[in-house]
């Protein structure tokens, strides 16, 4: 196994693919699988001149595609090239009451969040099948192992990449293909930023680290699945929530 000088598994010599990289999550775990020396390609949908200044930054590639389109995702897996390392980041949400969800609410969420990671860990598993090699990791929620009010659409989506992933982790294990699940609490992003102060302090509260989590905290926990540091390690869910989960 390779050591980088901090002790950890280098990532050196693999391609990795993140999607959703433009911002956020995504940008904060693109930053870090570079940094262990991995190859980065950055998937993003909107944010081009977001995504083209980090791709800069890391030295690495920016592909334009919507992952909620299957033609699109495709086409992101057949260009990023040869891909070891797959992280499905890119989500939304659109939050409201059951009672008053639309069909385009339920739909786009969970063609975003989940179709998504079907459609390009699908395009991604012959590929890695036919080495022999291979690390996906999917960005669940806490949401989606608990539940939350006013997110049913979003619950089920990322609830949806639990069941999907264990599923690919006993379909692919034998290939040496892993597929592990990371479920972030309450992170610092512009995806909580649109939430009222009480909300956010009532998700605080409720914390036993009493605190939001920096990108970055997610991001580490994505890297050790993603290397060798894991290599016995598929089919996990790895909550990383400052304790509001369990
Ligand atoms: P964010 O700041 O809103 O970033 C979302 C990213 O997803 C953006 O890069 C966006 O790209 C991309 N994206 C959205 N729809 C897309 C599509 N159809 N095709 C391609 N890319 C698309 O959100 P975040 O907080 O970093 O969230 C990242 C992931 O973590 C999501 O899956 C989210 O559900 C999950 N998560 C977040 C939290 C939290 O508290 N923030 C907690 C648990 C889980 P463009 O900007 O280029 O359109």
């Amino acid at each position: 196994m390779a050591e980088r000088s901090t002790g950890f598994a280098s990532l050196e010599g693999k391609l990795a693919l993140v999607t959703g990289a433009s911002r956020g999550i995504g940008r904060a775990i693109a930053t870090e699988l570079a940094a262990a020396g991995a190859e980065l390609v950055l998937g993003y949908r909107s944010g081009k001149d977001e995504a083209d200044e980090l791709a800069s930054e890391l030295g690495a590639r920016a592909i334009q595609a919507d992952v909620s389109s299957p033609g699109d995702a495709k086409r992101l897996v057949e260009e990023a090239g040869d891909v070891d390392v797959l992280v499905n980041n890119a989500g939304l949400t659109r939050d409201g009451l059951l009672a008053r969800m639309s069909d385009d609410d339920w739909r786009i969420v969970l063609e975003t969040n989940l179709s998504s990671v079907f459609y390009t860990c699908r395009a991604v598993t012959r590929p890695m099948m036919k080495k022999r090699r291979g690390a996906i990791v999917n960005i669940s929620s806490v949401v989606g192992v608990h539940g939350n009010w006013g997110q049913t659409n979003y619950a089920a989506s990322k609830a949806g990449i639990i069941g999907f992933t264990k599923s690919l982790a006993r379909e692919l294990g034998s290939r040496n293909i892993r597929a592990n699940v990371v479920a972030p609490g309450y992170v610092k992003t512009q995806l909580t930023d649109v939430l009222p102060e009480e909300a956010t302090a009532a998700m605080i509260q409720a914390t036993p680290l009493a605190r939001v989590a920096e990108p970055e905290e997610i991001a580490g926990a994505v890297r050790f699945l993603a290397s060798d540091d894991a290599a016995f390690i598929t089919g996990e869910v790895l909550l990383v929530d400052g304790g509001l989960g369990m």
